[in-house]
């Protein structure tokens, strides 16, 4: 049975690329039946966040990724916190002192900071040379009993034999050219990522690792540990880079990337595991039309994953909320739009307004619905209707607003009765016949166009400037368009 883990570090808010880890863990668990593990690996206490794993479980939570075993759920293979397994790792550290495949080094940070310099002045990369390799056991016994700090090492071999990625294919890092003896417990007994990861993903069972292209160099390590243990080491799956529209590195101070900046910016959930998707791909179907989270798990195959970087391109992410707002709009869940929309426009302008203008809203359900139909094609986010340009969608403008039209060269009241019966008498309300409707106005009137436009807009809204006068009309539906007309000419 197949069981999958993600094991974020809480060192501070998930951002898409910890998201996406967990969305095809997910999704693989999901489509093979298997089980959804989230493990916290907080082993580097130094570099914690207070809160990090409850903002993490809350994100998951948002877009719907839950898993079955993890802190919150519990589960029958935990703890699922690092600092809670101490014991296993010292435990499991005794059988690799023991069979030799690693060692106690006692080399203090004075000589290693000596080496590292050597190292950049003949240009080299820095690495562990390796001198308690070779330490007898009196030695270590003798040095241990003086009381000198020591980590523990594993001795670093070059596997010889390709690996095989799922994504990658064969895979064949000469590690030992590249790095010395990692170390796996640091002077204060706790491990590092490489052992307790280890450790812990043959404790919890784990059948497949599916983690970032970042993380493949340390599989060598790894499956070093696994032989090492004599353990059977899990099938390693690495997804492709995330990078920048320009192409640069994603870095975690960016706050354009954080999960939580999507929910808070008016993103649906689905929509952000859309784009996610989009940077790796995996998927038996074009996905572009927009998938909720269980069509993506009914198309999920590991076979199709991209190996291939991907670029972030926020017009992506866009078109895909567009998508997912009509498709909301168009199930039974467009009663609960519109009463999101609602509270997110009250909620809006309340302040601004105070108690007594608020009542004047335009928040009728019809009204709101119509907004909506509108907007569909011209919005990406419910969060645009507040724009400034939109105000008069939702706020009937005032009458200090509305006196600015009248200093226009026009006979205003005549226009706008005018205007107001023509508008009573229009069979069809679209933007095409209004725009028609509009322009035979001003030729009846004898008025310049723009000058027409200037006073149905600014009565319809208290704009000078902004949306073309049919739209607004269109938008405002004809009650509230006839009604807002009334109040500028009297
Ligand atoms: N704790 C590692 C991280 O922060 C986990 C990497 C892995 O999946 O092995 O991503």
């Amino acid at each position: 049975k197949i069981r999958v883990r993600f094991a974020p570090s809480p060192t501070g808010m998930l951002h898409l690329g910890g998201l996406r880890t967990a969305l095809y863990n997910f999704l693989f668990a999901r489509s093979q039946r298997g089980t959804f593990i989230l493990r916290i690996e907080d082993t580097d206490q130094t570099r914690l966040v207070p809160g990090a794993v409850q903002r993490l479980e809350e994100m998951l939570n948002w877009v719907g990724i839950t898993p079955d075993e993890g802190p919150t759920q519990g589960g029958d293979w935990g703890p699922y916190i690092q600092s809670q397994r101490l014991q296993t790792y010292q435990e499991e550290m005794d059988t690799l002192l023991k069979n030799r495949t690693t060692y106690r080094c006692f080399c203090t940070t004075k000589r290693l900071e000596l080496l590292r310099k050597e190292a950049l002045r003949r240009r080299e990369v820095p690495k562990y040379d390796g001198r308690c390799r070779h330490l007898s056991e009196e030695e270590v016994t003798k040095k241990l009993e003086q009381g000198l700090p020591s980590v523990i090492r594993l001795k670093l071999e070059s596997l010889h034999e390709p690996w095989e990625d799922l994504v990658y294919g064969p895979i064949n890092i000469n590690i030992t050219d590249v790095e010395g003896d990692p170390i796996l417990m640091k002077t204060d007994g706790y491990p590092t990522y490489h052992f307790a990861n280890v450790v812990d993903d043959h404790h919890m069972g784990v059948t497949h690792v599916l983690r970032g292209v970042e993380w493949q160099t340390s599989t060598p390590k790894h499956l070093l540990l696994y032989r090492a243990f004599g353990w059977e080491p899990p099938k390693f799956a690495h997804l492709p880079l995330i990078m920048n529209r320009d192409g640069t590195k994603l870095s975690k101070r960016q706050g354009d990337i954080q999960v939580d900046y999507f929910k808070e910016n008016g993103y649906f959930s689905d929509a952000v595991l859309n784009y996610i998707t989009q940077m790796g791909g995996g998927f038996n179907v074009e996905t572009t039309e927009g998938l909720v989270l269980d069509e993506l798990i009914d198309e999920f195959s590991v076979r199709q994953l991209n190996r291939n970087s991907g670029r972030l391109d926020t017009e992506k992410l866009n078109a895909y909320n567009r998508l997912h707002l009509q498709r909301l709009l168009r199930s039974s869940r467009r009663q609960d739009m519109i009463q999101q929309t609602r509270d997110m426009v009250r909620h809006q302008f309340q302040d601004r307004l105070g108690d007594s203008r608020v009542q004047e809203m335009v928040l009728e359900d019809e009204h709101i619905s119509d907004v909506l139909e509108w907007s569909q094609t011209r919005i990406h986010r419910l969060e645009d209707l507040l724009a400034k340009n939109m105000e008069f969608i939702w706020i009937v403008p005032k009458m200090e607003d509305l006196r600015r039209v009248t200093k226009l060269p026009l006979d205003t009241d005549y226009c706008l009765e005018h205007c107001i019966n023509s508008l009573r008498n229009a069979v069809e309300f679209s933007v095409d016949s209004l725009s028609v409707l509009l322009r035979n106005d001003a030729k009846d009137l004898k008025v310049k166009f723009s000058d027409y436009m200037k006073l149905l807009r600014g009565s319809l809204s208290g704009l000078q400037e902004g949306p073309a006068v049919a739209e607004m009309l269109v938008i405002l539906g004809k009650g509230n368009s006839v009604a807002r007309l009334h109040q500028a000419a009297s």
